[in-house]
């Protein structure tokens, strides 16, 4: 084999022939990529040697950290054993079916069938299809309208990607597809004005139900939203939000799509974000940390009310994919889910470590640029701003996202900036000495920040 091992021979390598998702490639080939070569337990390692402390985890998904051997064991054993199998053809195999019970019993109690996918954007065009097909079997063909939010994520696949209200997004490809109304999101600090965070998240909760009103709730199929909009910049709503939306959705029998690619799995302190905003949803989309991100896996939690109208009325539902409930990515889920009930993930999280940060966290609000920090469980964000009082942000030609992320990367902390926004989602099983030093890189980088900006 052909390996090329110095930074700058792979950065050349990259630039030739690698194209990058969401970058845009002449700045990232002007700057040079960055090449992350090993991992282990909370920590990466790049090429030249630089050891970082992955708040991110990875992209939202390695929540039991890196180099976990049960997990390799399993999926070596599972490719050595069937390493490809397809569940099309009236074929099944044991990952696969062991996977959807242990699923079921992990799920809140609605959720007894599982599809599977290759991801989180896969997962949410299966449900878009999904959800018009039931309204169809169930004789309310009209229901076809999909609600979401604006700057909410669901994907990069077409109606994913419709879904989702980043405008960036919408430019290319002439999206959203017809058939998608964006409802405002619950951000107070960027767009509460002088309301409570409390009447804010009423507010909100009653303008997106006074939209489906004005669409009329027989033409509004579903609305699809996360817990706490990851993406978007880890938006966690008021606490009147969820309540006052959830049941107004339930009087105009709207379906609720839960998205829990980032919520699910424990992430949140509970094992799906839905319980911690006590809804009840009728689909959940999941994918990220239902391998720990050890390999490709999404899934979507299909409840008792439409899975027993498709049990009981459907035809063949003409969708599908190659890799649905891949044998080794099955074995990945099941070894992931037992590390999670063995190690008592999803309480340590809660009780534990989640508390120990969250404080740490939020005290980061002090400093005179930091308009708010806040977090659940183990996702969080803390947002710059030019005046705490008026909480206004600096322009956007200013890039102080950007240039944080950058001191935070050099600092050996990776934080993701959404515009002035930092966000963090640490591993689950990062320790309490690991949470000081996050701390302490997090306010060495807002310092920098703030000389940086003055
Ligand atoms: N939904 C949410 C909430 C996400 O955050 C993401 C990805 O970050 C997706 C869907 C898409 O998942 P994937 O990248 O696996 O397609």
């Amino acid at each position: 084999m052909n390996t090329v091992r110095t930074t700058a021979a792979l950065r050349a390598l990259d630039a030739a022939h690698h194209l990058h998702p969401f970058t845009n490639a002449r700045e990232l080939n002007a700057q040079g990529v960055r090449i992350i070569e090993s991992a282990r337990g909370v920590y990466l390692t790049d090429s030249d040697g630089q050891k970082i402390l992955d708040g991110m985890s990875g992209l939202w998904c390695s929540t039991l950290g890196y180099g976990r051997r049960e997990i390799l064991d399993a999926v070596t054993k599972q490719m050595e054993v069937l390493p490809f199998y397809n569940t099309f053809f009236k074929t099944s195999h044991p990952p696969v079916i062991q996977l959807s019970k242990r699923l079921a019993e992990v799920t809140p109690s609605q959720f007894n069938h599982f599809m599977f996918t290759g991801s989180g954007s896969e997962s949410n065009d299966t449900i878009f299809r999904l959800v018009r097909y039931y309204w169809d079997l169930v004789g309310q063909p009209d229901k076809t309208v999909f609600i979401s939010r604006h700057n909410s994520y669901h994907g990069s696949t077409v109606a994913a990607a419709s879904l989702g209200g980043l405008s960036a997004m919408h430019k290319q490809g002439g999206l959203p597809i017809p058939g998608i109304v964006h409802a405002p999101q619950p951000a107070w600090w960027a767009e509460g004005g002088d309301m409570s965070p409390d009447s804010f998240g009423l507010h909100v909760a009653r303008q997106t139900l006074d939209m489906i009103d004005e669409i009329g709730a027989d033409k509004v199929a579903a609305m699809f939203a996360e817990p706490i909009q990851g993406a978007g910049g880890v938006i966690i709503p008021p606490a009147t939000y969820w309540p006052e939306l959830s049941k107004g959705l339930k009087e105009r029998d709207i379906l609720l799509i839960s998205d829990e690619v980032i919520c699910g799995f424990g992430r949140t302190g509970h094992w799906f974000g839905c319980e911690l905003m006590n809804t009840q949803p009728d689909f959940m989309t999941l994918a990220k940390g239902i391998t720990s991100g050890y390999i490709p896996l999404g899934a979507v939690a299909v409840s008792d009310r439409i899975a027993s109208a498709l049990l009981a009325h459907g035809d063949e539902f003409a969708h599908g994919f190659t890799y649905s409930g891949h044998p080794a990515a099955c074995a990945a889920a099941l070894a992931t889910l037992d590390i999670m009930q063995s190690e008592d993930v999803v309480r340590r999280v809660h009780d534990d470590i989640g508390p120990y940060l969250q404080e740490k966290w939020r005290s980061l609000a002090e400093h005179p640029m930091i308009g708010e920090a806040t977090m659940e469980g183990l996702i969080g964000s803390f947002q710059f701003c030019a005046d705490k009082q008026a909480r206004t942000t600096f322009p956007a030609s200013a890039n102080i996202g950007l240039a944080a992320r950058d001191f935070s990367f050099d600092n050996g902390l990776v934080m993701r900036a959404v515009g002035d926004r930092m966000v963090i989602a640490p591993p689950f099983v990062l320790s309490r000495g690991e949470v000081d030093e996050l701390i302490s890189k997090a306010s060495q980088t807002i310092d920098q920040t703030y000389q940086h900006a003055r």
